[in-house]
């Protein structure tokens, strides 16, 4: 579908990366009037945008980052009347299975409700009204009933048809290798195709943003985390709302299965990258240690090769790495769908159908960079969404192109600044 025709020497803005965030944020730049195109290495959306969840979630969500959620719901609203990608407003459940959880949640309630949220505390009773098919208790629950599932490739799908519609280039298989500065200013793209200037230049390459940005000597302290996801063959009378706990996390799906993970199975393997940033990440790993399993492998030697593999003239990762399509942890997978069965089943006959694993880019505070980069005018960051970028896409390619018109309101944008990471070298 992606066109790849008619591509022009110069371009208002130019854009690395076709995930929701690229897309969006080209979608929005358009809608200004401005004359954008959009590059990928690989295909639209193979990597994270079309791999995860389906989830588009408020709880949970940094304070930072709920307006950004709340934002974002009208928008998906919007565009599921435009076409359908499963939208399904069907609300979130989070299931504590613990008292130090539950009043984990409580304190995230307190604070979330000053933004207006319908999220509400379920009484016991609520709950097993709520999930009839389950026979076990929890120590808590909440429930936000405007939250929502979508279909992850339908609706980038949907997303890519119209964002070509509106005018957008998007050229695939056709990496931006490297960035030019003409007098501190990022001034043009060296594609696989050939060299094209810009005015501007957005950085929305997912978990590769980290290597792209290296080219013009801007350091991020971005890691990759590896999660991995099931389907599960139909499953009569099963949860309407998806469901998040320690235990499995899941979403009911168009085809009548069940998209099932677990949120804390995610993996991190030692790199160069986590050696440099290891005390940037510390205090919230420290926190968080439940939720990450960290390997130490070959992994390490391939990324030292592929930081030093770069320049325009020769293939570079970019090339190399079309896709990112990491091996899913299927024990851990079947772990996870047998914990269902045991607490529901309803599930008892549900087959895994096909399971996956994406690569995740997280930052140190978990929050995005949605940002100027201010050593260089006219360069953009917009990454680093932590396993959260998805639901929150809408919005954040909105607020996106306001940043890179200049029109985003400092208050808006402050949460996002690249500057919270002081980082001067690499
Ligand atoms: C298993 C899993 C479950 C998740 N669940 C949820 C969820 O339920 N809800 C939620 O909100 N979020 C979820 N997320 C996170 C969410 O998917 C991401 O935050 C979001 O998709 C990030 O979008 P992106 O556009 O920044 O990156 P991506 O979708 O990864 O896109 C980046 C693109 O940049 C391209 N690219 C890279 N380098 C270059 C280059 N040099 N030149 C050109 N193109 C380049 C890549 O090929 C890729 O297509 C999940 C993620 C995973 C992996």
């Amino acid at each position: 579908m992606t066109s790849q025709r008619n591509v022009t020497p110069h371009y208002d803005v130019i854009i690395a990366g076709a995930g929701i965030i690229g897309l969006s944020t080209a979608l929005f730049l358009q809608g200004k009037g401005l004359k954008v195109a959009v590059f990928d290495k690989g295909d639209v959306a193979y990597e994270q945008s079309s791999r995860n969840w389906g989830w588009m979630r408020t709880i949970g969500q940094d304070m930072a980052e709920l307006d950004l959620a709340l934002a974002s719901r009208p928008l998906w609203k919007q565009w599921s009347e435009e076409g359908d990608f499963g939208f399904r407003p069907c609300g979130l459940v989070s299931l504590a299975e613990s008292a130090e959880e539950w009043s984990g949640l409580q304190q995230w309630l307190r604070q979330a409700r000053e933004h207006g949220l319908d999220t509400q505390e379920l009484s016991t009773s609520e709950t097993r009204r709520l999930l009839p098919q389950f026979q076990r208790s929890w120590s808590g629950a909440l429930f936000a009933p405007g939250d929502a599932g979508i279909e992850p490739d339908l609706a980038m799908r949907f997303l890519e048809r119209k964002t070509l519609d509106a005018g957008v280039k998007i050229m695939t298989r056709n990496a931006v290798k490297q960035i030019d500065i003409t007098g501190g200013k990022a001034s043009a793209v060296e594609t696989e195709t050939g060299r094209i200037t810009a005015d501007r230049i957005v950085i929305a390459a997912g978990a590769w943003s980290r290597l792209l940005c290296k080219t013009v000597g801007i350091v991020i302290p971005q890691l990759k985390v590896t999660a991995s996801v099931l389907r599960t063959s139909p499953v009569e009378n099963g949860p309407e709302p998806n469901l998040s706990s320690t235990r499995y996390c899941l979403r009911r799906r168009q085809d009548g299965g069940y998209t099932v993970a677990r949120r804390n199975s995610s993996l991190t393997y030692v790199t160069p990258d986590s050696v440099r940033f290891i005390r940037q990440y510390l205090p919230n790993y420290l926190k968080q240690k439940q939720m990450l399993r960290v390997r130490a492998g070959t992994t390490f030697f391939r990324e030292l090769q592929m930081d030093r593999r770069f320049g325009p003239e020769k293939t570079n990762p970019f090339e190399d790495f079309r896709t990112c399509d990491p091996v899913p942890d299927i024990d851990t997978l079947k772990e996870t769908l047998e914990h269902l069965k045991e607490d529901a089943p309803v599930f008892q006959n549900a087959r895994i159908m096909g399971s996956w694993a994406g690569t995740i880019d997280v930052l140190p505070d978990a929050l995005p960079v949605l940002s100027p980069v201010s050593q260089c005018s006219g360069l953009f960051l917009a990454s680093g969404f932590s396993a959260h970028g998805f639901g929150i896409g809408p919005a954040s390619g909105k607020l996106m192109a306001d940043i890179v018109t200049g029109e985003a309101s400092a208050s808006s944008a402050a949460p996002f600044r690249l500057e919270r990471f002081q980082l001067n070298d690499d």
